[in-house]
C-alpha cells in the first residue's frame, strides 16, 4: 500500500451561501461571482473543503477544469434567462419570484433523459419495483434511499433533477429485500450495481444493511457487486480518516472474502483528481481489500475536451492499479449546450488519446452513449461507396441481440447524440428502431402503474 502523507480533513460542504466568502478569499471578480450565484438558482451547486482547497487551482480560474466541473458558470444558462433572474431578484429580494422562474428554466432543460424511469424500472404483476433499474440482462441497478446525494455536484450531472428537487426519492428504495426477491426470480442477473447519487455518502452502518443480506443470501446467480462512486475524486477521506472509514474498508474485505467480485466504479473527470496524496493513499487502501477499481467519466467541453488530458488520466489510473473502463458522451440534459461535443469530435479525441497509451490502458471503451436503445459507441469514421459515414456499435442493447452489432449513420459534423443521426445509404430507419418501438409499446401497457 502507498503511504503518501496527507492531512486528515473534516468534511465541510460549500453551498450557494458561501459563494461570497469564496469570492473574497480566492479573488474571483465580483461580477463573475454574482453571475455564478444566479446560475446556481438553476444548476444545483455543492462543493466541499477538499475540492476548494486541494483540487481547484485558483490562479487558473475561470478556465480551471475542476472549477468548471463543480462551480456554476455564467455560460450555463441562456443570457436572456440570466438577465430575467437578475431582474426578478432586484424586484423581489426574498428570491421567491426568481426561484419560480428558475424552476421553469429547469423544466426546459430535459430533466429526464433517455427514458430512465418509464423504461428501466421493472414492473412485475403490476408491482413497480422501486429503487431498481433493469435494462441490460446481466446487471441490475439499485438506488439506496440514503445514497442519493454526492460529496460535491458535477455541473454536468445527468441526475441533477434529483438534486434540484424536481424528482423526489420515490425513485429509490430503503430496503434490499425486493432486490433479493427479484434476483431469485431472474437467474440471468449476475451483477448488482449500487448507485446514486453516490452510495458512499452513506455511513458504513447503513451501507452494510444493504450489502450484508446479499452476502448472506447469495440470491440467484449474483456474482459481482459494484458500487458507483465519485468519493475518490471528491472526498478520498471517506476511505481514510472519516469516523467509519475503517469499517468501510472492512466491509469491502467482507464482500471479497464472501467470494464476490467487487468493483468500485469510480468517476474521474480529470487527472488532477488523481494527484493528491489523499487520493493516492485511498486507492492503495481500497486495493488491499481485493477490490478492483474501474474508472469512467463523460467527455465534457471546458473540463476534459483534450486528448492529452485523457491519455494522462488513463496512464495515471493504470499506474495506481486501477482499470480504465468507459469514456461516455455527455447526456442530453441540464446545461448541455455549454458542455456538449459533436460525436465526431469525441471520436477524434478518444482516438488521439488511445493512440498514446499502452495496451493496459486500452481496456477503456468509448466514446459511449447511454441511449434509450443501449450503450452505443462511435466505432469509426469511413467512406463506403463514396458516402462518408459514422460507424456505430452496440456495447449493450435493450435487446441483447443487438450487442456487438455495427451500424452506419450519415456523417454529421454537428450531431451530439444518437437521435440526431440519420441512417446512411438512404435507409429510412436504423436496424433496431422497429424492435425498439415494440419494446416501448410493451412498456407503455404498464404506464398507468408506472407513472409515479
Ligand atoms: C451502463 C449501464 C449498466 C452497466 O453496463 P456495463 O457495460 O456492464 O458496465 C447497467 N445498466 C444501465 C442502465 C447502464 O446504463
Ligand atoms: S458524482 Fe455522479 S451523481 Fe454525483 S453529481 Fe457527479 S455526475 Fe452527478
Amino acid at each position: 500500500m502507498r503511504r503518501d502523507k496527507f492531512l486528515p480533513k473534516k468534511y465541510k460542504p460549500v453551498f450557494h451561501k458561501h459563494i461570497d466568502e469564496i469570492q473574497i478569499a480566492k479573488g474571483i471578480p465580483k461580477g463573475y461571482a454574482d453571475a455564478m450565484k444566479i446560475v446556481s438558482l438553476v444548476v444545483p451547486f455543492r462543493a466541499n473543503n477538499y475540492v476548494v482547497e486541494e483540487l481547484i487551482d485558483w490562479d487558473a480560474i475561470p478556465t480551471d477544469p475542476i472549477f468548471q466541473l463543480t462551480f456554476p458558470q455564467p455560460g450555463m444558462i441562456p443570457w436572456i434567462d440570466h438577465e430575467r433572474l437578475k431582474d426578478l431578484l432586484r424586484k423581489d429580494p426574498t428570491g421567491k419570484a426568481a426561484s419560480l422562474a428558475a424552476r421553469k428554466i429547469q423544466m426546459r432543460m430535459n430533466p429526464h433523459p433517455a427514458g430512465q424511469v418509464e423504461m428501466n424500472v421493472p414492473v412485475e404483476d403490476k408491482l413497480i419495483l422501486r429503487g431498481m433499474q433493469h435494462k441490460y440482462n446481466e446487471t441490475v441497478l439499485f438506488f439506496p434511499t440514503q445514497g442519493q446525494t454526492c460529496h460535491a455536484y458535477c455541473t454536468y450531472c445527468f441526475r441533477w433533477a434529483q438534486f434540484a428537487g424536481i424528482d423526489d426519492l420515490k425513485f429509490a428504495s430503503s430496503t434490499i429485500d425486493p432486490l433479493i426477491q427479484y434476483l431469485n426470480r431472474h437467474p440471468e442477473v449476475t451483477d448488482v450495481l449500487i448507485t446514486g447519487g453516490d452510495p458512499l455518502v452513506m455511513r458504513t452502518k447503513i451501507l452494510k444493511q444493504y450489502i450484508t443480506p446479499l452476502l448472506n443470501e447469495r440470491p440467484g446467480n449474483l456474482s459481482t457487486i459494484r458500487i458507483g462512486t465519485k468519493a475518490l475524486a471528491y472526498w478520498p477521506y471517506r476511505f481514510l480518516t472519516d469516523r467509519d472509514a475503517d469499517d468501510l474498508i472492512r466491509l469491502f474485505e467482507e464482500i471479497v472474502t464472501a467470494g464476490f467480485h467487487f468493483s468500485l466504479m469510480s468517476h474521474f473527470s480529470h487527472p488532477r483528481e488523481l494527484e493528491t496524496n489523499a487520493v493516492k493513499s485511498a486507492i492503495g487502501r481500497i486495493l488491499t481489500t481485493g477490490a478492483t477499481i474501474r474508472c469512467q467519466a463523460p467527455l465534457i467541453r471546458h473540463v476534459n475536451d483534450d486528448p492529452d488530458v485523457w491519455a494522462a488520466m488513463w496512464k495515471a489510473q493504470t499506474g495506481l492499479g486501477m482499470i480504465p473502463y468507459y469514456m461516455f458522451v455527455e447526456r442530453d440534459t441540464g446545461p448541455k449546450s455549454y458542455f456538449k461535443m459533436p460525436l465526431v469530435e469525441a471520436y477524434r479525441i478518444f482516438t488521439k488519446a488511445y493512440n498514446q497509451v499502452s495496451g493496459l490502458c486500452r481496456t477503456v471503451r468509448g466514446p459511449s452513449m447511454s441511449a434509450t436503445a443501449g450503450k452505443v459507441i462511435i466505432e469509426g469514421i469511413a467512406e463506403i461507396n463514396n458516402e462518408k459515414v459514422i460507424l456505430l456499435k452496440f456495447l449493450q442493447g435493450r435487446d441483447p441481440d443487438w450487442v456487438n452489432q455495427i451500424f452506419f449513420a450519415r456523417y454529421d459534423e454537428h450531431a451530439s447524440w444518437l437521435d440526431e443521426l440519420k441512417p446512411a445509404f438512404g435507409d429510412r430507419r436504423f436496424f433496431f428502431e422497429n424492435r425498439l418501438e415494440e419494446i416501448k409499446a410493451e412498456k407503455a401497457k404498464f404506464e398507468d402503474v408506472a407513472s409515479f
